[in-house]
């Protein structure tokens, strides 16, 4: 019980402690290559903590749901790739100058493609699915909401919020997990098979 406790501050302490030390050094960096790599690496170890965090809510093995983890922690790195991409360059420059912000960086995007892997889990009775759908929704999400705080959330085609508040991007890396986890056990679209579970045990 409070090895379990203890667990759960520590992640959600890590969460928030690892947003603001990937900010200073994003601040602080020395050139633009340094700064891009250290707020890359920020968002990967910010996604893997969010997975870790609903896997230990779960009451589940951390252990043995390292493959997930790891997905979770790829994925909120690899979002970052749709700069290069847009740019059509490998240029650190060009990836970070754009004109407007890349496609994977539209909240509408994971929101879009979350209904669609639920959906399709359902009609297929796939747990593979349903579980893809909630990883890649938190590697989205622990990106948008850090990327937030400067550019706000953007909606495609309905427009962009204003920028996060600094506390409340934090507040909301560290609360984003419950809340996912909070979704999850809702079981919106609920499974026909009653014995499956969506994380390893
Ligand atoms: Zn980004």
């Amino acid at each position: 019980m409070w090895r379990e406790l203890w667990s759960r501050a520590l992640l959600t302490c890590a969460i928030g402690a690892c947003s603001i030390l990937g900010d200073f050094g994003l601040r602080y960096g020395k050139s633009e290559s340094a700064r891009a790599l250290f707020d890359n690496a920020t968002h990967a170890t910010v996604g893997g903590l969010t997975w870790t965090l609903i896997v230990v809510l779960s009451r589940k093995s951390v252990v043995r749901n390292l493959k997930s983890i790891l997905s979770c922690f790829l994925l909120a790195s690899f979002i970052d790739l749709d700069h290069f991409i847009a740019a059509r360059s490998w240029h650190i420059h060009d990836a970070t100058h754009l004109p407007k912000r890349p496609f994977l960086h539209c909240t509408t995007v994971p929101i879009v493609l979350w209904i669609l892997f639920i959906s399709l889990s359902y009609t297929f009775h796939s747990l593979l699915l349903e579980h893809i759908s909630w990883v890649m929704l938190a590697a989205f999400l622990s990106h948008h909401i850090r990327d937030g705080t400067r550019r706000g959330l953007w909606f495609c085609p309905f427009g962009s919020t204003c920028p996060i508040p600094y506390y409340l991007y934090v507040s909301l890396c560290m609360f984003l997990p419950y809340i996912l986890h909070l979704l999850m056990s809702l079981h919106i679209f609920p499974p026909r098979d009653k014995n499956i579970i969506l994380i390893d045990v």
